[in-house]
């Protein structure tokens, strides 16, 4: 079957490494992103040096009309969506809860929990044998702040990547007669941009000493296990979490 993925949050980071890695596999790609198009267009440039059919895409996952402009993008330019890795995600910067603004508890809800619903939504619609389609993957990037809470740091975020968890149980299970597989992964201290977005881009660093391996994480070692989730290896898995999180 030709493999056609789409990587929400794909211009960077954990999701980059999984279009690379996915372009090495074989994947037809789309890269989605939100706001930087020269970093989702280096990407592109890259997966297409390796030889991949892929596009990228600008569109905003937690507003659905621009998430069923993307589905039509890959409907239309790659053919139909065989995976869907939920990676895009946002957290506010370093704060208690009473210091929390409801509109930044929102935006992290709505990036980090509506939008992987949505976009699997739309992602079901075209894979479930009820809609005529053949079956299909979605693995969802977590967090192992969904175990660790995130006390002091961001409370929110870490109760987004719990319902994550949650939402990833739940539609394992409603899907899983239907041909689709549903796994997470639960990335720990990985060396990406992402810590910027709570002030505090050397972050992962600074807190190598806690992680019992002794080292941050690289965005390519959680590529890895999101690719095996969804590859025929992973045949019998669903609703599994794999973290990454050198031991945290
Ligand atoms: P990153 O380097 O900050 O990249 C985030 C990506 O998500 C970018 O491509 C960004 O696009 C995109 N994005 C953000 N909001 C979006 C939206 N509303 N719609 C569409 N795209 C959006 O992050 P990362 O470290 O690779 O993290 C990827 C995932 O892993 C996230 O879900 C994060 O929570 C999770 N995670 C990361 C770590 C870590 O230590 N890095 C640990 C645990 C879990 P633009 O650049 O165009 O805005």
């Amino acid at each position: 079957m030709d493999k056609v993925i789409l990587i929400t949050g794909g211009s960077r980071g954990i999701g980059a490494a999984t279009a690379i890695l996915a372009a090495q596999q074989g994947y037809r790609i789309c890269i989605n992103y939100l706001t930087d198009a020269a970093a989702a267009h280096e990407v592109l440039a890259q997966v297409h040096a390796l030889g991949a059919q892929a596009i990228a895409v600008r569109a905003d996952v937690s507003n659905e009309e621009e998430i069923i402009g993307l589905f039509t993008r890959v409907d239309e330019e790659l053919g139909p969506i065989t995976a869907l890795v939920n990676n895009a995600g946002t957290v506010g910067l370093k704060s208690r809860v009473d210091e929390m603004s409801e509109s930044r508890i929102l935006h992290t809800l709505r990036t980090n929990v509506l939008g992987p619903i949505l976009c699997s939504r739309h992602a079901v619609l075209r894979m479930s044998p009820r809609y005529g389609g053949q079956g299909g993957n979605i693995v969802n990037v977590s967090s192992g702040a969904a175990r660790l809470g995130s006390p002091n740091e961001y409370v929110d975020y870490a109760a987004s990547k719990g319902a994550l968890d949650t939402f990833t149980l739940g539609l394992s299970k409603e899907l899983a007669g239907e041909g689709i597989r549903v796994n997470a992964v639960r990335p720990g201290l990985i060396f990406t941009e992402f810590h910027a977005l709570s002030g505090d881009p050397g972050r992962v660093s600074k807190l190598e000493s806690s992680i019992p391996m002794g080292r941050g994480g690289r965005p390519e070692e959680v590529a890895e296990a999101i690719i095996w989730l969804l590859s025929d290896k992973a045949s019998y898995a669903t609703g599994t979490f794999i973290d990454l999180c050198g031991g945290r």
